[in-house]
């Protein structure tokens, strides 16, 4: 409501004020007439940014629009009414183009939710009903034919199709989904049809969930701009410092009104946050969303990046290589009882694991009770059992009966590469499943560009055995890998590589890490489509499963902060410029406000620069 008021007491102060300001010279405007617009313009001009003045003091904050209504009050006393007007031009043209901007970089975040289509297919007994999307309920059934976009977040029930999941995740080559798989709000049916029941609808979908975090992202504050608000008050404690000596001195009240003019800025208090508005829906459009400015900055600062293992800097699908079982058991068994603990878990290991026991056609039953201890494995009461699989530590720790042998002949399957699920009942060893994962096909390419972007240092941190990990290292050329490591070692790391002065990332996959994302100077986690924790627990989330957006990321965040830094500079030099003018006598108090008014667009047209990004991402 008020924004809009604003926006229409702006613009119209703005043609009142142009209208005497471009008639100027030509004098069919009586002179007296030009003068009393003049006059009733700058004083209806002057009140909101006095008004925001007295409040920058009320909070203590010594603002930009304190400094504009000093020199607005001193011209208005020295009745230069041409310059008053100037400056209101000058403030209300910054209003004006700062909105826009605003606008239009919330425009291109809302620009998702217009993919979103308007009316859906719902399923009700044997009939097909067109219903408006805000009517669909959880548990609906949707049906989704081909050229469709899905309207709900949910499981497919029937059929198969190629989802083109662009809006999300901002890759364009179709996935296919078939029963049992998640699809998402927005994404688009290429070919195929699909029955898809509906789970989160409406604001909890995953396309209205990105869509607010961008715009809550908008509220944070990077500490360059901080920085551009102390900078901002001790400048202006300076110049009027400055204006007040110069007055003593020289007596010359045209001189510090000038001095004034050219010193009173509102361009920077836009231009900064301006680049960052415009990086980050950049960054949403191509599936990564950016919690704030402040995280962007601080991946532009990043030393030291540390990485989880399993479904981070592998894939996370391991396969079962090998099945072991000893005397008393049988295969069958084995599989029965790991599937029967790993069942109730989300572990990349568990899903590799209930995979093959279903390929087997082994049978497998939820268990009465159980436990997932993060970082070592699963304790469950299944059938009256004790059943355990997990870690060789976890499984010594549960008072299994393992020989010195067994042992060793287990350590001897790990050193050759394998990650080993250790499966054991009330406490008896029943055997053991041999896993092995694959690195991302990219990752190498990956940490190359990470060390080619300046990021000194490349770390792994896993829970996985000392052979894996050594191995992915080598593989990575990694600059450091701690292995068998606790979720709380895992912390606990973090906490000190935060103590030192560098920035570090922590990037992984939200499954067991979501407390060290959180901890980390930047979380960035990966994959984060159809998991609200990997979401909630990033700085940065990727919806897609991609470490290639890493280094992308790392490049727009320096990027981002190069143009704000250069938006400084202009700044600076542009006043610089403008002193050596007014104490040249080249400008008075008009020109000094002309001046103002001309060079307020170049840092903003510098910030618009990263606008363009947005055009590559059409192309
Ligand atoms: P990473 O650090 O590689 O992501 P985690 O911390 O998630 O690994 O797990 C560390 C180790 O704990 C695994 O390598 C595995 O041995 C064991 N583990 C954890 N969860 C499970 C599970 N659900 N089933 C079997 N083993 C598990
Ligand atoms: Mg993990």
């Amino acid at each position: 409501m008020m924004e809009k008021f604003f926006n229409y007491f702006d613009r119209g102060l703005l043609v009142i004020l142009l209208i005497p300001l471009i008639i100027f010279n030509f004098p069919i405007f009586p002179k007296s007439l030009s003068e009393i617009i003049f006059i009733a313009a700058s004083i209806i001009g002057t009140i909101p940014v006095l008004i925001s003045g007295i409040k920058s003091i009320k909070g203590k904050r010594i603002s930009v629009d304190l400094l504009a209504s000093v020199a607005l009050i001193a011209s208005m006393v020295a009745q230069e009414w041409t310059s008053a007007a100037f400056i209101n031009l000058m403030l209300t043209s910054a209003r004006i183009f700062g909105n826009y901007t605003k606008n239009k970089a919330r425009s291109s975040i809302e620009s998702l939710l217009k993919l979103r289509p308007k009316t859906a297919k719902v399923k009700r007994g044997n009939n097909i009903l067109e219903i408006p999307i805000e009517q669909i309920k959880v548990d609906d059934l949707i049906v989704v034919e081909s050229g469709e976009r899905l309207s709900v977040d949910g499981t497919v029930i029937q059929g198969e199709a190629a989802i083109n999941q662009a809006s999300l995740t901002g890759e364009s080559v179709p996935v296919n989904k078939k029963a049992g798989d998640q699809v998402f709000s927005s994404t688009l049916n290429e070919s195929g049809s699909l029955v898809v029941k509906a789970e989160k609808v409406g604001k909890d979908t995953t396309l209205e969930k990105i869509v607010q975090l961008v715009e809550e992202s908008q509220k944070g504050k990077p500490k360059i701009r901080s920085i551009g608000d102390a900078f901002a008050s001790r400048y202006i404690v300076i110049t009027v410092s400055i204006a007040i000596l110069v007055y003593l001195i020289t007596n010359d009240f045209n001189l510090v009104l000038a001095l004034l003019l050219v010193a009173c800025a509102d361009d920077i208090a836009v231009a900064i946050p301006m680049v960052f508005w415009a990086a980050i829906g950049y960054a949403a459009h191509r599936g990564v969303i950016i919690k704030g400015g402040e995280f962007l900055e601080g991946l532009a600062h990043v030393k030291t990046i540390v990485f989880d293992k399993t479904g981070t800097l592998t894939r996370g699908k391991l396969k079962v290589q090998q099945v072991h079982f000893y005397k008393g058991f049988t295969k069958e068994i084995l599989l029965h009882y790991a599937a029967s603990a790993e069942c109730v878990s989300n572990h990349p290991i568990a899903k590799s694991i209930m995979e093959y026991v279903v390929n087997e056609k082994v049978s497998y039953k939820k268990p009465e009770i159980f436990k997932e201890i993060p970082g070592k494995g699963l304790a469950v009461v299944y059938d009256s059992k004790k059943i355990f699989s997990g870690h060789l530590s976890f499984i010594k720790e549960s008072k299994i009966k393992i020989t010195a042998e067994q042992s060793r002949e287990i350590e001897g399957i790990e050193a050759q590469g394998y990650t080993v699920t250790i499966v054991g009942c009330n406490d008896k060893l029943v055997g053991y499943i041999a896993l092995a994962d694959e690195l991302r096909h990219n990752s190498l390419l990956v940490m190359q560009q990470l060390k080619q972007a300046g990021v000194e240092k490349l770390i792994m941190l896993t829970g996985d055995n000392k052979s894996v990990a050594a191995r992915v290292a080598k593989e990575l050329v990694l600059d450091e890998f701690h292995a068998g490591l606790m979720p709380q070692d895992k912390l606990k790391y973090i906490k000190g590589a935060l103590q030192k002065d560098s920035k570090m990332a922590m990037v992984g996959d939200g499954v067991n890490d979501a407390a060290a994302l959180s901890l980390a100077d930047v979380g960035i986690s990966m994959g984060a489509i159809g998991s609200d924790a990997a979401i909630e627990a990033a700085d940065i989330a990727l919806m897609r499963d991609d470490l290639r957006e890493i280094p992308e990321m790392v490049r727009l965040s320096r990027y981002t902060l190069k143009i704000a830094h250069q938006d400084f500079w202009i700044w600076g030099a542009v006043n610089v410029i403008g002193f050596a003018l007014v104490f040249g006598h080249v400008i008075g108090p008009v020109g000094a406000a002309a001046y103002n008014f001309i060079t307020d667009f170049l840092p903003l047209l510098n910030s618009a620069r990263l606008f363009k990004l947005h055009l590559q991402l059409k192309k």
